[in-house]
């Protein structure tokens, strides 16, 4: 534990407080009063010594001066023996009052052993801090701990989130069906709805926006009989009406044909027997060895139809 003298800067020398016996004053920082952390010898006349953090930041302020004669220091250096010194004077943890060393294991048992340090809950979000040894109860009642789902779904939930997880996706939290009185599991919610008898169904009937409740399609189909009618009706006339532009339509083309024909008789000839006779072109026979078309194997039942296989489109005209 480092000192942090009243007033003094930071990361200074180790509190006196922490050693065992009465620390003698050769050991003082005359800058932070703390036991020296890596102590510097200056290059004054008596060779002071000083931490080396404090004299960092000495230097930083102005030209550096001893702190114990005033003298100004051109150089300093860290002196491991006078270290190895103080490295091995005996402290006692004043956090968990246990433990007792040499101070070079300190550091050591202060920032990963000692068992009143303070530590942070490991799981992701908790901000939560406590002594080391108060750590397990905590994660043991942690909101931010991952524990398997009240209901047994398979799934894995963060504790404060468990409500949350039951109230919307649980696929075992019984919840009540939105059409019928039935209560079931969030999962079977779906194979029900293709039976629940009080979820709304489209009718069957063209142009018909009513949806009944399942249980009463048959009655709709029954008591919405004319309406039907009607509705099917005006469905028909709409149809009736498109089939007659498409007939007129399809008449304009035929006519538009035979004055191509005419005007061009010795390059084109063409063959339609009625509107309804336009078929979907058939693929092209494939190609035999030789170039020529092969011609293709029919069953008994089917009639040959060898126009197809011309290059030409024949068309008698009526
Ligand atoms: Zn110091
Ligand atoms: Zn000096
Ligand atoms: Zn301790
Ligand atoms: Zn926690
Ligand atoms: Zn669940
Ligand atoms: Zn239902
Ligand atoms: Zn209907």
């Amino acid at each position: 534990m480092l000192a942090q003298a009243a007033g003094g800067p930071l990361h200074v020398g180790y509190s006196p407080q922490i050693f065992l016996q009465e620390v003698d004053n050769v050991f003082l920082c005359a800058y932070c009063h703390g036991v020296m952390c890596q102590p510097v010898t200056l290059s004054c006349s008596s060779s002071h010594k000083i931490c080396r953090h404090c004299c960092t930041e000495l230097s930083k302020t102005e030209p550096l001066t001893c702190p114990s004669c005033h003298e100004p220091v051109k150089t300093h250096q860290l002196d491991i023996p006078f270290k190895t010194l103080i490295d091995h004077l005996t402290v006692r943890c004043i956090v968990c009052g246990d433990w007792t060393g040499p101070l070079e294991a300190f550091e050591q048992h202060a920032e990963c052993l000692c068992p009143s340090r303070v530590v942070g809950c490991p799981h992701p979000g908790c901000s939560h801090t406590c002594r080391a040894l108060e750590l397990a109860d905590h994660m043991l009642v942690c909101d931010y701990r991952c524990v398997p789902c009240e209901l047994a779904c398979g799934a894995d939930v963060i504790a404060k989130d468990m409500q949350s997880h039951l109230g919307t996706t649980c696929p075992r939290m019984a919840i009540p069906c939105t059409y019928c009185t039935v209560t079931l599991p969030r999962g079977d919610i779906p194979t029900h709805l293709e039976v629940c008898p009080e979820m709304p169904v489209d009718c069957p009937v063209p142009g018909c926006l009513i949806r009944p409740p399942r249980v009463q399609l048959s009655a709709h189909l029954h008591d919405a009989a004319v309406d039907h009618v009607a509705a099917l009706t005006a469905l028909l006339r709409e149809t009736q009406a498109e089939l007659a532009a498409k007939t007129t339509e399809c008449l304009q083309l035929r006519e538009d044909l035979k004055r191509v024909v005419a005007s061009d008789a010795d390059t084109v000839t063409v063959q339609i027997s009625s509107p309804a006779a336009m078929t979907p072109a058939r693929k092209p026979a494939p190609l035999t060895k030789r170039g020529r078309p092969r011609k293709e194997r029919r069953g008994k039942g089917t009639p040959a139809v060898e126009q197809e296989e011309e290059a030409r489109v024949v068309v008698p005209l009526e």
